[in-house]
């Protein structure tokens, strides 16, 4: 064995780990990781290969790189390698090392290719150290954003995806006003809804709580099942549920809505049999806060539960009709 090991720098080994633990979404982590990866292996090349159930690969390269075409010989291997796997691949001027990083439910994958003139067991090491750290991490990450129960994404995620989405609101509306674009033409929009169980209480009282739990999880994967890919669901309280669709027109919104309403009470819950849902909707639009969203969606579900549960109801409908107040500017802001 003519391997030459070099002894590793314990302080950049822990200022990476510590790089990469301070970050709290995914790209910084993925830009921590390869930064880490260039100060403590020095590859002649490092990018991801993203890889969709269908379709053609794409390479996201770090700005510090150039992009690469890969024999197809790579992008087949890896395709076929398994989570957590790592192997070798060699290309004319150099050796890959390819880590699956991800595997979606489809199928679908991002690998990291690192690319040097040649490995030695003490560099190979050191990349499957770094990409176990990262995976733990990103694992961690993904973990705190789920509710236990459900699966569904948490109330803390909800928090920050309805701020990030009404920033970008803001944004396309002044790129809207600055270019005199008609919003009118527009009209594709991202809607909130809030949805409550009705009843539920009955539910837990007559059949007991390990029932009710069950009745939870079987509805949060009718929510999963009705909604499309990127319309994204939450557990917010209790039996309540939100749920954000994106580029969806009103009547869309509606429809949408309406059949996961009808999924629900068509729905033969075991032991139970039949239970319905009341929901309350608005659009994102100009509110000013995270809150107010949800205090309009709130309102549109408390007036379906008013008027016989089991229905959907729009608020800036019930706001035209006069049906509910919309008390926007009142001051009193209530805070997650
Ligand atoms: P409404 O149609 O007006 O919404 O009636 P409801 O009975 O659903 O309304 P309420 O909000 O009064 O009751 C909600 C109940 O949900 C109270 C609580 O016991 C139950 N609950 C809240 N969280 C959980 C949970 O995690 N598991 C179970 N099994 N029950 C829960
Ligand atoms: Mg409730
Ligand atoms: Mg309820």
């Amino acid at each position: 064995m003519n391997t030459k090991i070099i002894p590793l720098d314990h302080d950049i080994l822990l200022e990476t780990i510590v790089a990469i633990t301070e970050q709290r979404d995914q790209h910084s982590l993925e830009l921590s990781l390869f930064a880490s990866l260039r100060e403590m292996l020095q590859p002649l090349r490092g990018f991801f290969l993203d890889l969709p159930a269908s379709g053609p690969a794409r390479t996201i390269v770090p700005s510090r790189y150039e992009d690469v075409a890969l024999p197809e010989s790579v992008i087949t291997l890896a395709r076929e390698m398994s989570e957590y796997d790592f192997r070798q691949a060699r290309t004319p001027d150099l050796v890959y090392m390819l880590a699956v990083m991800e595997i979606a439910k489809d199928g679908g994958r991002r690998v990291l290719l690192v690319g040097m003139s040649s490995w030695n067991v003490n560099s190979e090491r050191l990349l499957v150290g770094m990409v176990r750290v990262y995976q733990n991490f990103m694992k961690l990450m993904s973990d705190s954003e789920k509710d236990t129960l459900t699966g569904l994404y948490n109330r803390r995620k909800l928090e920050s995806h309805l701020s990030s989405r009404l920033t970008a609101r803001l944004h396309d509306r002044r790129e809207r006003d600055k270019s005199g674009a008609d919003p009118a033409l527009h009209g594709m929009g991202e809607y909130v809804a809030v949805l409550d169980l009705d009843k539920f209480k009955r539910i837990n009282d007559t059949y007991g709580h390990l029932i009710g739990d069950e009745v939870l999880l079987t509805f949060a994967n009718i929510l999963r099942a009705s909604l499309r890919d990127h319309d994204r669901s939450f557990r917010y309280g209790g039996e309540e549920f939100i749920v954000v669709l994106s580029d969806v027109n009103a009547e869309q919104a509606a429809r949408v809505l309406d059949r996961l309403r009808s999924n629900v009470a068509g729905h033969a819950f075991p032991q139970v049999g039949q239970v319905t849902v009341s929901i309350g909707y608005t659009m994102i639009d100009c509110q000013d806060l995270p809150t107010r969203i949800i205090e309009e969606a709130d309102k549109a579900l408390y007036y379906a539960k008013e008027h016989g549960r089991n229905q959907v109801r729009d608020f800036r409908a019930l706001r035209a009709e006069g049906a509910v107040e919309d008390n926007q500017h009142d001051g009193s802001i209530e805070l997650f």
